[in-house]
């Protein structure tokens, strides 16, 4: 740490946006890596030299040309809720908090600009106005940014409908790069493959364009089964028919609910037995919805009219990774891992998961559709005994062809994704040629391949 960089950071961004505060300037290093016990192990001594917090892109670029002036390194930072360590500072240097780069730019019919720092749930009440929403987001929404979100997430909320990041969810990026002078672009179509999911490594977004679509009201349904296989039956039929107008289409096995403390009244004693499906549905299509599932096997648990929508707490606060949250307030030993199941298999695969691990591992399953495609995605909760065990698991998974995504990774690409690695590393050798952003993230390429 240099008093001279100090004071040139103050310059570029003003003192109020320089984080002085040593408690501060930790909790700033840290994203929820935690949710890995091999993530807190690897990562929790890492900590940046300095946090700045910038007001205006003109001084974020400013701030920016003292770091390659110096040949200091940088992280992009948003809310810090990404669970794969993505944010955290590897060998020290500055972390660039956006937060404050939240303006709504323009909302157009179908579209919507804004700067990177935006939470998502901010943004989706400032669409509201135009009766737009958002199409897909993570279930962080109230604290998660877009850029953070288009850098080092995947999908959510929406999912079921409209895809991942990669589905045409991000229309227009503007990037600043970290060359010799620093510089703005403007990034469109295929290029911006080499952004979405990069976590930061190939240059810090200011500005994204993402589109909308015509608002819903939705109503949200808690529906428990006996049978988990009545339920992945019921919620494949909702996520497949393009009749359904859906937001979401979540399964949890029993004993999950029990980990959803604040559904503990509503659901009794039958969180302990009974699975849960969690479903956001159009209003039109409920009563439909409702005969279906209850010809399936399933039983209403509770109900929430439309016009209680994101009053208070909503069904999608217990699924997605908040799912993993629950179950980590109740025991600290669970984790989780990230998979894809076979659509046509995925009762089998199961089959032979509990057969193996029995309680052990608790299967969750959020449908989504990923390149057009439905998939039954797994984040199933794993109570982690060691290393070795988790991995004996994760390789059982891939062999029976429930293809694990390695949440307990900090590297690109070694957690799956199908990222354009060789691409996104050249981009990063134009847009980065000192390699200062986000160090240690993006491995050569063969080591990611022998993970692979
Ligand atoms: P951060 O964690 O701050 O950053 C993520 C990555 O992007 C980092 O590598 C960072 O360096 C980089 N970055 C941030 N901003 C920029 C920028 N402007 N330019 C370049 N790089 C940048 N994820 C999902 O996809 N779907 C979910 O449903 C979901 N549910 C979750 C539930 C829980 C309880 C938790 C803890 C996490 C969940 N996540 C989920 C992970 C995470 O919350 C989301 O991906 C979220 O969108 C990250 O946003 P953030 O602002 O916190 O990003």
């Amino acid at each position: 740490m240099s008093e001279v960089v100090r004071m040139k950071l103050v310059e570029a961004v003003g003192s109020q946006n320089v984080v002085m505060e040593t408690e501060a300037i930790a909790k700033l290093s840290k994203d929820y890596y935690w949710y890995s016990p091999v993530l807190e192990k690897e990562l929790s001594k890492k900590q940046a030299d300095y946090v700045i917090i910038p007001e205006s892109v003109e001084s974020l670029k400013k701030a920016l040309q003292v770091a390659v002036d110096e040949k200091l390194p940088v992280t992009v930072r948003g809310a810090g809720t990404g669970n794969y360590g993505q944010a955290i500072p590897m060998t020290g240097g500055v972390v660039v908090d956006l937060s404050k780069l939240n303006k709504v730019l323009e909302v157009g019919e179908g579209f919507t600009r804004v700067q990177a720092g935006m939470r998502m749930r901010d943004l989706e009440k400032q669409i509201e106005a135009t009766n737009q929403e958002l199409t897909i987001y993570p279930s962080t929404f109230v604290k998660a940014t877009i850029g953070g979100f288009v850098s080092g997430g995947s999908g959510g909320v929406g999912s079921v409908t409209w895809g991942n990041l990669w589905d045409d969810n991000v229309l227009e990026a503007k990037v600043l790069t970290m060359e010799e002078e620093v510089r703005e672009i403007v990034v469109l179509k295929e290029e911006l493959l080499d952004y979405i999911h990069s976590y930061g490594t190939t240059g810090i977004i200011t500005e994204i364009t993402i589109p909308i679509k015509p608002k819903n009201r939705w109503t949200q349904e808690l529906i428990s089964f006996d049978d988990l296989k009545d339920a992945l039956q019921f919620t494949r039929s909702i996520a497949e028919g393009t009749e359904w107008r859906k937001r979401l289409v979540t399964v949890v096995e029993a004993p999950i609910p029990t980990f959803f403390r604040p559904l503990k009244k509503i659901m009794k004693e039958v969180a302990k037995t009974n699975h849960l499906v969690l479903i956001e549905i159009a209003e039109e299509d409920r009563k439909k919805m409702i005969e279906l599932a209850e010809k399936s096997g399933g039983c209403i648990v509770h109900s929430v009219e439309a016009e209680r929508y994101r009053k208070g707490i909503g069904i999608s606060d217990f699924t997605w990774n908040h799912t993993t949250l629950w179950a980590l307030k109740n025991d600290k030993s669970w984790t989780y891992l990230q998979n894809f199941f076979s659509l046509e298999d995925i009762h089998n695969q199961i089959d032979n998961i509990k057969n193996r691990y029995g309680d052990e591992v608790l299967i969750h399953v959020e449908w989504l559709r990923d390149r057009g495609k439905l998939v039954p995605a797994g984040l199933p909760l794993i109570k982690f005994q060691s290393y070795e065990r988790l991995y004996e698991i994760i390789d059982f998974f891939n062999e029976i062809g429930a293809t694990v995504n390695d949440p307990h990774t900090y590297l690109l690409g070694a957690g799956g994704w199908n990222l354009q690695l060789e691409s996104i590393a050249k981009k990063k050798r134009d847009n980065d040629p000192y390699a200062l952003l986000n160090q240690e993230k993006l491995p050569v390429y063969e080591l990611v391949k022998e993970r692979l």
